[in-house]
């Protein structure tokens, strides 16, 4: 623990005094926020600060943590996979669960303006309303804030189409350290007067600042929505597919993801969810987005005619209603619950050229013999994001000493990024150097530093132990 302040019955008074009844200390309701979504790391906060406005979040951090200083956790859904989401040791734990409002949408430029705590499925649904769609989905949607997804620069399911957070996040709202608000909430396309500061917190963590606003670019929701699903019996034929699926479905595109044939198993033990189509070793979720129904849907069919009869594709079925588009849906995005249900897991989120993202699971098969209980591939192809779990019946330290730094020494090998999606939390921030040089690692030790003098927000999450 660094030498931050303990929380004493003045700081209590004083939170109190803040948000009525919105300061928990009660360990029953502290429980689900000292645990990540993994069960894997557990703080032990005896605070969480539940603010409703920047404001009130601008109080608790000027005149009161950074001038005490008492360090604090950003926490937004708590699905985060890297441990950043909850406290190492006492950390105070400033939840965004109540800044849910909405401020504006505006349909012609397709901007939505909300604040932090909203939960990403709760916006889509609002969106869906008014005929437009979240540019970002994924498999934690139901829990997730946006906020949350923006200190995280989350990925996920539609990243292939409308590209990442830092395209579509527009403006943001962050309260400093200091409790100083910086106002970055614009809601223009185009802003070149200046460093764009968002994007410095776009992936931060909750290290930098806390974000209590988001502006947003949100797609018109597509007319017509088919799902693919297909098995490959080779991960060359996967990739030959995706190669044929870009040249013929074009603009269309909006989803190429894939799932082996063990994590298929998972689905079927685990959450008795059944394969659509016979077993074949690789199986990918494509979904197409259009505005034209007979239009995708020809595109769609000579594509599928294509890979069948050139052998790329053995087998599929293809879905346009609503429910048996989701059920597709859900072997892909099930696959992180399926294994939270097969044991301990230790996971990894790397980015790869494309013609290698399976070769790493390969490989770390060959090298543990057998060692853990599965070693599982899934992942978004159509980024280069592969998804490598591996469980064991329990936390085995003699097994993750075996996965690493072999997996990352691997990675780095083939040029690839040690954290495509997921940031880096407690858990990966030591191993910044395999994708990062030391000179940009230093100079993000400097911004921090210059964001966050006493290094109160987040401390021991995403940079490395010396910095
Ligand atoms: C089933 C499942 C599927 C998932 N699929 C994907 C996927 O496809 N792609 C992907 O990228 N991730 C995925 N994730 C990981 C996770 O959902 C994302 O990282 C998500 O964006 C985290 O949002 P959250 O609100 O839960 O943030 P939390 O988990 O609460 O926090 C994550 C990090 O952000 C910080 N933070 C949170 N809110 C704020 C704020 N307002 N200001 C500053 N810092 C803040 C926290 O301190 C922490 O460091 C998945 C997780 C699960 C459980």
């Amino acid at each position: 623990r660094l030498p931050f302040s303990r929380v004493t019955e003045e700081d209590l008074a004083f939170f109190r005094s803040v948000l009525p009844g919105r300061a928990v200390t009660d360990p029953d309701l502290l429980e689900s926020s000292n645990q990540d979504w993994l069960k894997s790391v557990r703080g032990s906060s005896e605070l969480l600060l539940r603010p409703r406005t920047s404001e009130e979040v601008s109080q608790i951090l000027k005149r009161y943590c950074n001038h005490r200083n008492l360090a604090v956790n950003p926490q937004g859904g708590n699905t985060g996979l890297v441990g950043g989401s909850v406290p190492v040791h006492d950390e105070i734990i400033l939840s965004t669960a109540l800044m849910k409002d909405i401020r504006s949408f505006d349909s012609v430029s397709g901007i939505l303006t909300c604040q932090a705590g909203c939960v990403l499925e709760d916006l889509s649904l609002y969106l869906e309303d008014r005929d437009h769609i979240m540019p970002l989905d994924l498999g934690a949607k139901g829990s997730c804030h946006i906020g949350g997804n923006v200190a995280t620069n989350a990925g996920g399911l539609r990243l292939l189409r409308y590209g990442s957070l830092h395209g579509t996040v527009l403006g943001l709202e962050v309260v400093l350290a200091d409790g100083r608000v910086l106002d970055c909430l614009a809601t223009l396309r185009k802003d070149n007067t200046g460093y764009d500061l968002k994007q410095l917190f776009i992936g931060s963590e909750g290290t930098l600042g806390v974000i209590t606003a988001v502006s947003i670019l949100c797609p018109r929701k597509p007319r017509s929505v088919k799902v693919a699903f297909l098995g490959c019996d080779t991960f060359e034929q996967l990739l030959k597919t995706f190669q044929l699926c870009r040249a013929m479905l074009g603009e269309i595109l909006s989803a190429y993801e894939f799932l082996d044939s063990e994590c298929m198993r998972l689905l079927n033990t685990h959450l008795q969810l059944s394969n659509p189509i016979r077993d074949c070793r690789f199986y990918i979720v494509m979904e197409t987005s259009g505005s034209d129904p007979t239009h995708d849907e020809e595109k769609l069919h000579s594509f599928l005619e294509a890979a069948v009869t050139s052998s790329l594709v053995t087998e599929g079925t293809v879905a346009t209603e609503d429910s048996k588009i989701k059920a597709l849906w859900a072997l892909r995005e099930r696959i992180t619950e399926a294994l939270t249900h097969h044991g301990y897991t230790y996971k990894y989120d790397v980015s790869l050229p494309v013609e290698q993202l399976y070769q790493l699971v390969t490989d770390m098969r060959g090298h543990l013999q057998g060692r853990a209980k599965s070693v599982v591939g899934y992942g978004h192809v159509g980024d280069g994001n592969l998804h490598l779990n591996i469980s064991s019946q329990a936390k085995d330290p003699a097994l993750l000493a075996a996965i690493e730094p072999f997996v990352y020494e691997w990675t780095a090998r083939h040029r690839g990024s040690v954290s495509a999606e997921h940031g880096l939390g407690l858990k990966k921030r030591n191993y910044i150097y395999y994708s990062k040089s030391s000179q940009a690692v230093a100079l993000m030790g400097q911004l921090k530093a210059l964001l966050d003098p006493k290094g109160i927000l987040n401390p021991y999450k995403t940079l490395p132990d010396e910095q």
